[in-house]
């Protein structure tokens, strides 16, 4: 499946208009498939989002072939975002679903420098599966997989 030429962007989308120039952006990058720019409402100084210029709303809804050149730029990108922030690490997150935390509706990557200890993301509530359980999710994922 090939990524479908994109023309002009998908109607009430902000990131589209971005792309199209009709909204102003601080960009940091910018190519043929991709544009990285600083989030409005940063959560630490530098907080970057990389998206796609072919409208997508989430990663699974992405053709395979946009979404891999999108993820190809992130390293490089990140890199950047350390080396100019000075950060000592950085959280790479894609939002998908209102559920989710999703506002904008067109696929993006959040790059979150970081510095040791600064207390950006203070909860990670993780837990333990009952017995048995964690056997039966994957089942039902492989199941889908097929
Ligand atoms: P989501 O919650 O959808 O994962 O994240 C959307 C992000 O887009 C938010 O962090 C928000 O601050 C950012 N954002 C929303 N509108 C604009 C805008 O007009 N310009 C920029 N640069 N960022 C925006
Ligand atoms: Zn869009």
């Amino acid at each position: 499946m090939g990524a479908a030429p994109r023309e002009k962007g998908m109607d009430g989308c902000i990131f589209c208009k971005m792309v199209e120039g009709e909204i102003p952006a601080t960009k940091v990058y910018e190519d043929k498939a991709v544009l990285a720019f600083l989030d409005i409402g940063p959560i630490s100084d530098g907080h970057t989002l990389v998206i796609p210029k072919q409208h997508c709303a989430t990663v699974h809804e992405c053709d395979p072939q946009v979404l891999a050149e999108t993820s190809a730029r992130l390293g490089r990108i990140a890199e950047a975002v350390v080396a100019a922030t000075d950060a000592d690490g950085y959280n790479v997150l894609s939002n998908n679903g209102a559920a989710a935390g999703q506002v904008v509706a067109h696929l993006h990557f959040h790059i979150i420098p970081r510095k040791m200890g600064d207390r950006v993301f203070t909860q990670w509530p993780s837990y333990k599966y009952k017995k048995g359980q964690m056997e039966d999710i994957a089942v039902r994922i492989r199941s889908h997989l097929k």
